[in-house]
């Protein structure tokens, strides 16, 4: 029954210059994802508003969908499109109309009419009236409220009639690319995905990185960690997926380093790699899904020792949740089911069972000079042997 969508987003933060940016990127973004839906759509922007026009049959739930995925968008309002043909064609539409877009029909309501072509011979005030009392006649249990209806019927008379009532919820933030990019340090857990996800949110462009131990963590492992980016980039757009082969930067930590100190070190190279392919890639900042004393790696103490391991900003949108807050975004954005399948990451197979809860940065230092004879060749070995994939939903 619905030919077009009004794209609703909220304005607050997007004056000036920073508008056409938001609202060009919004149509950009809009469109990209309806190529997931069945069926043909423009997107454009018009007056103050993004509308989503659809050519021919579409499918309603796809592209209902599609739309929910899109960041900045914070509701999506089907619409009927019908031609001018005289009030009484009109008002059998918006009757039919109310019959199926309606919850219910014993609501309260009223009629906000548009004249965005003013030839139309009635006064906006006058359409409103004559269809709310038609639709009165045709379904008596509804009621008049002019000042708190539970259902605000639009009609815009433009070239052809715009109807809508209805307003599925989007699910806010900004768009994706109006704030630049990061890069996540996606591991195959709950959290990381998670974090992603936030900070796409708010308009960042994400690139990831996932730190693979072959033989120690297996194929299927590193196929979790690509299906979590494709999870994560039905939202985010595009990931460029950078697999980095870190098995022997991990055994050469083991041999020389003391092992309650592992999962720590470890930590820091991977901060140092993710930053090198973050400053390759144009990214701004690092991502991880810590949250403040969730595991020994994540003490106030041993987050300040990962931090000073590289200079770039690492974004934690995650530092102050509690699990089960965690686990109930992963639910909601469909990522919990693969987080949560059974295979082993590196960060598993090198623990120590007592791992340093409270890493002293001078004793983590003194313990890298073990390690300088071979640890620049093996970064380079990791950053040559990088595979990238391109994930897209
Ligand atoms: P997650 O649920 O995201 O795996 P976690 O609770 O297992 O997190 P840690 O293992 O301490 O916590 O990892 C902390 C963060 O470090 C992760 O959220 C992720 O951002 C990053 N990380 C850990 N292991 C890897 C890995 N193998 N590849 C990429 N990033 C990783
Ligand atoms: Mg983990």
């Amino acid at each position: 029954m619905y030919q077009a969508f009004l794209i609703k987003y909220a304005e607050i933060g997007i004056k000036g210059k920073n508008r056409h940016i938001f609202e060009d990127t919004l149509v950009s973004q809009t469109a990209n994802a309806l190529k997931r839906a069945d069926g043909e759509f423009t997107v454009r922007r018009e007056n103050g508003r993004v509308y989503v026009l659809a050519h021919g049959e579409f499918d309603f739930d796809e592209a209902v969908e599609a739309l929910t995925h899109v960041f900045g968008i914070a509701g999506i309002c089907p619409v009927v499109l019908t031609e001018d043909e005289g009030f009484e064609k009109l008002a059998q539409t918006v009757i039919r109309y109310a019959a199926d877009a309606f919850e219910r029909l014993d609501v309260t309501f009223k009629v906000v009419t548009r004249r965005a072509r003013k030839n139309y011979p009635m006064e906006s005030m006058e359409v409103s009236a004559a269809l709310g009392e038609r639709l009165l006649e045709a379904y008596p249990q509804l009621k008049v409220d002019v000042h708190h209806p539970q259902v605000t019927l639009h009609v815009e008379i433009r070239n052809q009639i715009n109807i809508y009532s209805r307003t599925i919820p989007g699910p806010g933030g900004m768009p994706v690319g109006t704030a630049g990019r990061a890069m996540l340090l996606l591991s195959g857990g709950i959290d990381s995905p998670v974090a992603g996800y936030m900070i796409a949110k708010r308009g960042v462009k994400i690139d990831a990185v996932y730190f693979h131990a072959p033989p120690y963590t297996s194929e299927r492992a590193k196929q979790k960690v690509i299906d979590l980016a494709k999870a994560v980039s039905v939202y985010a757009g595009p990931v460029r997926l950078h697999i980095v082969n870190f098995t022997d930067i991990q055994l050469y930590i083991y041999d020389k380093c003391p092992h309650d100190q592992l999962t720590i070190l470890m930590r820091r190279y991977m901060m140092k790699l993710a930053e090198h392919f973050a400053r390759e890639g144009e990214s701004l900042g690092l991502i991880t899904g810590e949250s403040i004393g969730q595991v020994a790696s994540q003490t106030m103490q041993s987050l300040a020792v990962t931090d000073e391991a590289c200079t770039m900003p690492v974004y934690r949108p995650l530092i102050g949740f509690d699990k089960q807050d965690i686990i109930d975004i992963a639910l909601k954005i469909g990522t919990y089911e693969t987080s949560i399948l059974p295979f082993e990451d590196c960060c598993t197979i090198f623990v120590s069972r007592h791992p340093v809860t409270k890493p002293n940065l001078k004793s983590i230092q003194k313990s890298e000079t073990h390690l300088q004879e071979k640890i620049d060749a093996l970064f380079r070995q990791a950053v040559e042997t990088v595979e990238v994939i391109r994930v897209e939903a």
